[in-house]
């Protein structure tokens, strides 16, 4: 969850805000194609790839609001080329993609997701046109999309029988779908589910100031980035060892001080937003896009740590592509459980 206020919330329209929050429509279908648990970026952005790929009826339900997760509080930066020659080159090549998926998701959707153009520059200086978008609005964009979402569902347990989910049980009742998507962050603890894989939580803090007319120097661009209206945005930190859902005040306090230590103009520039949220991950940082071993129609994507805003549409598309072929597409080769057995 994110803790504190975000910034991005205040970005949004009354129409956008009320596409966060659908409540239990009645009319909601108990029996789709393809039901998606958890409305992060990742679990949105599945349902949406689902419906695109037309692989039947699809429902999204969470149990808070859309984005209530480490999703809401992200910075949102879409910089693939941050991650060459840092990470695996699988993350690097499926960030790559889904870059240019959220330029496509900009063009297609009426209204677009709100996709910015971010011009990031290596230490060398060489230039990069990678991306930036507020998550809120992306998630309200990609949520317009689906004819079957819920919030305030908290899924609870499965019934499984003959090595298929036969049903999902929730706190708005039974769910009897032909295939499952779990997409909550970290894996799922849920009655009737056998699915133990190590993950953690890794806190980071962030900070939006009031807006400024004053430039922010090249010399901080690592640390800060200048956003809309002129505002400075810094973080996230990483916060290891430190789970409490608090915002903690001298965090923000050392973050902006270290701003004013290399950049004195700062200290006549007010915070207007700080917030805390928790990067979902596994033991090695790489996400998992995998079905469910011993299961032949549930999926579970988590853990996608640092770059799940960015990963989102790559990522639903492949668990689309997967559920409608039968095969697992190339791109996601290496993301899967079975890492983890040994
Ligand atoms: C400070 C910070 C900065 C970041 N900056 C960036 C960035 O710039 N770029 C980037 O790409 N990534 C960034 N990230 C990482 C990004 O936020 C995450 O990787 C991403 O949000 C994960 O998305 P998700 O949908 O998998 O998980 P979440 O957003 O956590 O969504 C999971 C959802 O599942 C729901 N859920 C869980 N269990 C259940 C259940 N039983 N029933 C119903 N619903 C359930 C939860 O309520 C939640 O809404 C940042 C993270 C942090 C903390």
């Amino acid at each position: 969850m994110t803790v504190g206020r975000a910034l991005w919330r205040d970005q949004l329209s009354e129409t956008e805000q009320a596409s966060l929050s659908p409540g239990l429509p009645d009319n909601l279908n108990r029996r789709p194609d393809v039901l998606v648990v958890g409305g992060g970026i990742v679990g949105v952005a599945t349902a949406v790839a689902c419906v695109q790929a037309g692989i039947g009826s699809v429902v999204l339900v969470e149990r808070d609001h859309f984005g209530a997760g480490a999703s809401g509080g992200a910075a949102g930066l879409l910089i693939p080329e941050a991650h060459a020659h840092v990470d695996a080159p699988v993350l690097v090549n499926l960030g790559r993609l889904s870059l240019t998926n959220w330029q496509e998701l900009q063009r297609i959707l009426p209204g677009g997701v709100g996709l910015m153009h971010l011009d990031w520059r290596e230490p060398d200086g060489t230039h990069h046109p990678q991306g930036r978008l507020n998550p809120l609005r992306a998630i309200a964009s990609l949520a317009r999309e689906l004819e079957g979402a819920a919030t305030g569902v908290n899924v609870t347990g499965v019934a499984v029988s003959g090595g298929r989910v036969q049903a999902v049980q929730t706190s708005a009742g039974e769910f009897t779908p032909g295939t499952v998507v779990f997409a909550t962050g970290t894996p799922p603890r849920l009655e009737g589910l056998e699915l133990r894989l190590p993950s953690h939580e890794v806190k980071g803090h962030m900070l939006v100031s009031e807006p400024t007319s004053l430039a922010l120097p090249e010399s901080v661009s690592g640390y800060a980035s200048s956003i809309d209206g002129g505002r400075i945005l810094i973080g996230g930190t990483l916060d290891h060892g430190d789970d409490e859902r608090v915002v903690r005040p001298e965090i923000i306090a050392n973050m902006w001080s270290d701003l004013e230590a290399a950049w004195p103009p700062a200290h006549e520039i007010r915070i207007s937003h700080q917030w805390a949220c928790f990067r979902p991950a596994h033991p090695d940082l790489l996400p998992v896009i995998d079905r469910i071993p011993s299961l032949r129609n549930a999926w579970l994507t988590s853990g996608h740590y640092k770059t799940g805003i960015m990963m989102a549409p790559a990522t639903g598309r492949a668990l689309a592509q997967w559920i409608g072929t039968g095969e697992r597409p190339a791109e996601i080769v290496g993301l899967g459980i079975d890492r983890f057995s040994a």
